[in-house]
């Protein structure tokens, strides 16, 4: 049996699942949840789209009581993406539930704001290790109160170096809680941390169904150093260069590749760690809302990142190690459509691709590309285009009245309208191209929820 209401849920969340359109359990949720909800400690095996976000989710809001005003459960994530990402899918299965209070905390964010809204404690806290410990340590965060502790995307957060500080808040908070680790790899590491942090932990593996599994053409090229530009150019010019993701090795070539691409009349953006977290968030929202055509990234910059299965992936290095280069062509390939991976490797590079070839256990697949300089410039402009509203979650400013003041007063249709993103104090809608400049005359002329704020164009 499947169906959500088997389980011992609480009436408001399963109004919940149901709104949100859930009609059976997930094998990751099927397995997790009994054990979850017996208040048992639980390590899980699972990837992003799994449902696991909702399997703790349901679990955690099951096991607070929101008339204790205290921090009763902690989820730590490695990025800030996944974190707000994960606040969101909480506020969902929340909505059925009166005055939760939930908050998130992450590291590269002004830390005032943070302490301002920690006046009270909030029932439920979302953030990343470094931020959350600070917290803790300075006492604006309580942490006595808490029944459940969620470790989600654990193989990411120990790569990432925060095993000291994962170790250093479970020191900080109540003795006696509930652990639930959520890991989609499981190597000795994870085996030890739960070895650490939990009791008797039930585990939940499941592994996914061949037929759900993506289908990846990969494809190895090999070009000389000096024809790499024009061979990723030429590669990105075919239709499935309208939402692709290109690797880089080195941080430096990121942006000399982004830049390069965006002379020639690609739509590309850059990311990378060194970029201030307002920059990055507004990349991300510029490529995942279709403003932007191409991704150039670092490995590192691109962990964690919730962007929807892609098209096409171009590896411009061979990655380092074989690991790495799976990760990187995960990116594409979404259940029913094949998805298309191509590394461009130099000659010098090829004792890289034969360790892949060796780690993957199959031959790889060469071809060749003709390598030609580009005649004149190619313009190839994205879809969409993204204006920013200086207002956001912080002016109570939702997706609906964005989208209200466009289509009502403004007089846009609502499929001109794309991906509309709310932030503490601003807001991204993404327009059709064509229509942006109205849109911005529009919404500058008229009033969002019945106040001017200003508006400006991205990029
Ligand atoms: P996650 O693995 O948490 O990133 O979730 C992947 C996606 O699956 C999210 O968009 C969820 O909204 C969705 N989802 C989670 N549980 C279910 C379910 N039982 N039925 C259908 N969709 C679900």
């Amino acid at each position: 049996m499947t169906a959500f209401n088997t389980l011992p849920l609480k009436p408001a969340l399963l109004a919940s699942v149901e709104t949100l359109g859930y009609t059976e359990m997930t094998p990751v949720q099927a397995q997790s949840l009994p054990p979850m909800l017996a208040r048992r400690d639980v390590i899980a095996q699972a990837q992003t789209g799994s449902g696991k976000t909702a399997a703790f989710g349901l679990s955690l809001l099951q096991s607070i009581d929101v008339d204790t005003i205290r921090l009763q459960a902690l989820v730590l994530c490695p990025t800030r993406e996944l974190a707000d990402q994960v606040s969101k899918a909480l506020r969902k299965l929340a909505a059925n539930i009166p005055n939760v209070k939930l908050l998130t905390l992450c590291g590269g964010m002004p830390l005032g704001p943070q302490l301002a809204s920690l006046t009270h404690d909030p029932h439920i806290v979302v953030g990343t290790p470094g931020r959350v410990q600070e917290h803790l340590k300075r006492g604006s965060l309580h942490g006595g109160g808490i029944k459940v502790l969620v470790l989600d995307e654990a193989d990411r957060m120990l790569d990432m170096g925060f095993s000291e500080a994962i170790d250093d808040i479970i020191g900080r908070i109540a003795k006696h809680h509930q652990t639930l680790l959520f890991s989609a790899t499981y190597p000795e590491e994870i085996r030890a941390v739960s070895q650490r942090v939990q009791t008797d932990p039930v585990v939940v593996t499941v592994d996914a169904p061949a037929e759900q599994k993506p289908a990846i053409e990969q494809q190895f090229i090999e070009v000389e150093p000096a024809q790499k530009l024009d061979a990723l150019a030429q590669l990105l010019a075919g239709e499935r260069g309208q939402h692709a993701l290109v690797f880089c090795n080195m941080r430096r070539d990121v942006d000399a590749v982004a830049q390069e691409l965006d002379r020639r009349g690609y739509s590309a953006l850059a990311l990378h760690g060194d970029m201030e977290q307002r920059d990055r968030d507004e990349v991300l929202v510029r490529f995942a809302n279709k403003s932007c055509n191409v991704l150039v990234a670092t490995d590192v910059a691109a962990r964690g990142l919730d962007i929807a299965a892609l098209p096409l992936v171009l590896c411009y290095d061979v990655a380092h190690d074989p690991d790495t280069h799976t990760h990187r062509i995960g990116r594409t390939g979404r259940a029913g459509e094949t998805g298309l991976a191509i590394t461009l490797c130099t000659p010098r590079e090829r004792p890289k691709a034969a360790n892949i070839e060796e780690a993957g256990g199959v031959p790889l697949s060469w071809r060749t590309l003709k390598v030609a300089p580009p005649r004149g410039k190619t313009l190839q402009l994205a879809p969409m285009k993204t204006l920013v509203i200086d207002a956001g979650r912080q002016d109570k400013l939702r997706p609906g009245d964005i989208l209200g003041a466009l289509t009502g007063d403004a007089g846009l249709d609502a499929k001109d309208i794309g991906k509309i993103d709310v932030f503490a104090t601003r807001a991204y809608v993404a327009i059709g191209r064509a229509l942006a400049s109205k849109a911005l005359e529009r919404l500058r002329a008229g009033r969002i929820k019945g106040r001017n704020f200003r508006v400006r164009p991205l990029g």
